[in-house]
């Protein structure tokens, strides 16, 4: 999920966002960095059934307006693209990203992760899941616990 993968640039450890940005073929911008702030707050909020902050994506979404084109290739082809400048077409595109998780049921099932200091956003395929990752924060978890039980 776009939205999610977008927040979860941000871990306790790391900043991946310029490098998840250039593997998205978008440019990195200050504006970028607040939009994602903005967007996990908003994911947060809607999860807990609350009215979000919506006008930074909303403003997001206004700056590079998405039309589509039509063009010929054995047939006709309907694209969407977006106006405006690369920074701005780059927000209106990650906007539109959590525009479609908030306005998804799937919003309310977002959780954080319970691993020790771990702030990654997950969707759980099951929904007993708690960690963003079985194979790491989970082991993490587990490790901690056998020490605990087996220090004495
Ligand atoms: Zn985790």
């Amino acid at each position: 999920m776009l939205a999610i993968d977008f927040v979860n640039t941000l871990t306790s450890e790391e900043d991946r966002l310029p490098q998840w940005l250039a593997e998205q073929g978008l440019p990195w911008s200050e504006a970028v960095v607040e939009l994602r702030a903005q967007v996990r707050e908003a994911v947060l909020t809607a999860r807990d059934g609350a009215e979000p902050d919506l006008v930074p994506l909303n403003a997001a979404l206004r700056g590079a307006p998405a039309y589509e084109v039509l063009s010929w290739s054995g047939g006709v082809v309907v694209s969407r693209e977006r106006a405006g400048d690369e920074s701005a077409r780059a927000l209106a595109v990650l906007a539109g990203a959590a525009a479609d998780l908030l306005a998804s049921p799937a919003v309310r099932k977002v959780k954080t992760c319970e691993g020790p200091g771990c702030v990654l956003l997950f969707v759980p395929a099951h929904p007993r899941r708690r960690w963003c990752d079985p194979a790491t924060c989970g082991n993490r978890v587990r490790v901690a616990r056998y020490y605990q039980r087996h220090k004495d």
